[in-house]
């Protein structure tokens, strides 16, 4: 039997997603990755400054969850600051707190994930064609390095 899981909900991914110190050489960098949820923890506690139980419940897991991956998070960004390595976001168990929708004459645009739950989009904003489909059915990022997804743009909804 399959362990069930709980998605980590995130509002926005960053758009870089790649650190590198000065003055290293390729061969002898190393590299941290940063899951996509632990930015989101970090982001959520140190750049809006949000009570932790005020993220946990903006992420939808327990406040132990929450500060383990805030843990983690910090963990791993001290290591490659002090240490000198390079920081990779991406990976991770979440799922977007927003959707992202594409027509058949290929707009994208993107719906906060509450408004989904009254009424989905029934035609592009922009050509206003029928033909739509939700993209990233569950934004998962496999975390193979397969997932430059350019122009992702940052999505705010405070
Ligand atoms: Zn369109």
């Amino acid at each position: 039997m399959g362990r069930r899981f709980l998605w980590r909900k995130v509002s926005s991914i960053p758009q870089v997603t790649y650190f590198k110190p000065a003055g290293i050489r390729l061969t002898e960098l190393e590299e941290v990755k940063l899951l996509v949820e632990e930015a989101e923890a970090i982001r959520l506690k140190d750049l809006d400054g949000l009570e932790q139980e005020e993220c946990a419940g903006k992420m939808n897991v327990s406040r132990t969850t929450y500060s383990r991956i805030l843990d983690s998070a910090r963990q791993k960004i001290a290591d490659a600051l002090l240490n000198g390595k390079a920081i990779r976001i991406e990976g991770g168990n979440f799922e977007m707190a927003t959707r992202r929708f594409r027509c058949i004459a290929g707009h994208e645009w993107e719906v906060p994930f509450e408004s989904l739950i009254t009424s989905s989009p029934e035609v592009c904003p922009e050509c206003k064609t029928p033909s739509i489909m939700p993209l990233f059915p569950s934004g998962i990022f496999p975390g193979k390095g397969q997932q430059r997804r350019h122009g992702q743009r940052n999505v705010n909804r405070l």
